[in-house]
């Protein structure tokens, strides 16, 4: 039941070992569980030249036949479920239920994509008679991408996914600590017929990659999640070549509790959706900002519940939460909990690695945190909460837009006058008002400030992947 893939590359619809490789380990025993083969520069050309080729045929492809093809593959996937669940677990620790619905939240993004692809309708302008404005979006041709470790399968495919349904071909460098959910899209993508070279899988060290790849012509748009320092270096090479970015970074999310909700129900929403993939999410809940009438029952309810939550090997039926997914989560924790415990913060409950083998660190919530602390600056990534009261709206909205990330924020109220304002004032590509949920296939998903610039999902996510062209055209 807890077999791991044969690791493999993609290349040019062939599966391909290489002389290197490096190995994977399982985050929940510390055990080697398999290699990933590590792309030569050969190996980085045959993708291209396979992309180049793979983007021609594709491009061909009408956009209803490309979807066919899409939607077989997220069929497939939803087939596998259970298989390509259970590789994750194992390479990435979360519990298998989680696992399960990530596979699923990557197949909704195909499934929505794949329709979308059939609706990037163009414009005609009203014009003088004779001639005719046409503006037409085109598939914006090869895409250099780059995918982080936090959800091996939903991460790539959302990548994957818009890129192939606005008619281009990819080059996904995927995540060597988590790679066996991309090699299932690619094995997906493979079964349902794709055309060889429309979708290229390769793992090896990834500044080689990236900075090999995104200065080659071909490339027209590179494609990143990850940690903002990254982000920017990305970027950095793309405006040398002139070519647009599509970037997913860094968040720290804020979220304002205002007193006219129950504390409790706010505090257990909020401790079990900060146990969420160990807190290893970009728009992970992480400053909570609540006002002062219901602070102390809104903390005591919150490390209560973050208290309970079951830490444990993924595959157990009672574990909520898994290991964090490698050992530098476990020392940026202890970093900043360090740091933040020195300057007069309350450590309620956890604080330190669990002693087992493994990356186990539990749900740790920190209050009155000064604002000198560098957890209140720095996003944990991580199952780190971090609580201060406010006296008023006005200083939550300026405490949460005080830092140069706007990727996620929340706000708790029953007040359509106080929600209204908080999403006008708010500096954040999401925000969501009584949930905690940012993002979903068929909604707008990225960041403002530092966080990055374009967004995945939605029709807005689709129309990276193309240029608009203007046709004018004199019929005298
Ligand atoms: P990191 O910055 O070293 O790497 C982040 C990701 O970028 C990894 O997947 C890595 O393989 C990739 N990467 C690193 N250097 C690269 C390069 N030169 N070219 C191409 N890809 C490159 O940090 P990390 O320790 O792996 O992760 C921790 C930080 O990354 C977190 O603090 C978090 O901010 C960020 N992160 C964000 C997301 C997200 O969903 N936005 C996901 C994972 C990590």
């Amino acid at each position: 039941m807890t077999e791991y893939p044969d690791l493999h590359l993609h290349i040019g619809g062939a599966w391909k070992k290489t002389a290197s490789s490096q190995p994977v380990l399982n985050p929940s025993s510390e055990a080697v569980i398999g290699h990933v083969p590590v792309a030569t520069r050969q190996d980085l050309d045959d993708a291209l030249e396979a992309a180049e080729h793979g983007f021609k045929v594709w491009a061909q492809f009408s956009p209803r036949r490309r979807g066919e093809i899409m939607l077989k593959a997220a069929a497939l996937m939803r087939e596998r479920s259970d298989e390509i669940a259970r590789a994750i677990t194992l390479e990435h620790g979360k519990p298998f239920k989680a696992a399960r619905l990530e596979v699923i939240r990557g197949c909704e993004f195909f499934e929505w994509d794949a329709a979308e692809g059939q609706r990037l309708y163009g414009r005609v302008i009203p014009s003088e008679p004779g001639i005719k404005y046409i503006v037409h979006h085109q598939p914006i041709g090869m895409v250099a991408a780059f995918s982080p470790w936090n959800f091996p399968l939903s991460q790539p495919a959302r990548k994957i996914a818009g890129a192939l349904a606005a008619g281009c071909s990819i080059i996904m460098k995927a995540s060597e600590e988590t790679p066996a959910g991309a090699m299932h899209i690619a094995r997906a993508l493979h079964d349902a017929g794709l055309p060889p070279g429309v979708m290229n899988l390769v793992f090896g060290v990834p500044s080689e990659i990236s900075e090999y790849l995104i200065p080659q012509a071909p490339i027209r748009l590179v494609a990143f999640t990850g940690s903002t320092v990254v982000g920017k270096r990305l970027t950095r090479i793309a405006s040398e070549y002139m070519k647009p970015v599509l970037m997913e970074l860094g968040g720290h999310a804020p979220v304002i509790v205002c007193d006219d909700v129950d504390p409790v129900e706010a505090a257990v929403v909020s401790a079990v959706r900060k146990a969420r993939n160990a807190g290893q999410v970009c728009t992970s809940p992480t400053r909570f900002f609540v006002q002062e009438r219901i602070y102390e029952a809104f903390v005591k309810a919150f490390a209560e519940r973050a208290r309970a939550v079951v830490v444990g090997d993924g595959f157990e039926s009672s574990t909520e939460m898994g290991p964090l997914a490698n050992d530098r989560r476990i020392k940026a924790m202890e970093t900043l909990i360090a740091d933040a415990d020195g300057q007069g913060a309350r450590v309620l409950t956890g604080g330190k690695r669990l002693n087992r083998p493994g990356y186990f660190f539990p749900v740790t919530v920190l209050a009155d945190v000064p604002d000198c602390a560098r957890v209140m600056r720095e996003e944990p990534f991580g199952p780190l909460a971090v609580i201060n009261p406010v006296s008023s709206i006005d200083e939550a909205i300026q405490k949460a837009n005080s830092l140069p990330f706007g990727l996620a924020a929340y706000a708790f109220t029953h007040s359509a006058q106080r929600a209204n304002e908080l999403a006008e004032r708010i500096e954040a590509g999401n925000f969501s008002i009584n949930t905690l949920e940012a993002s979903v296939a068929e909604t707008p998903f990225g960041g403002v400030k530092e966080s990055g610039y374009g967004r995945e999902g939605g029709t807005e996510g689709l129309f990276n992947y193309t240029v608009v062209k203007n046709i004018s055209h004199s019929m005298t």
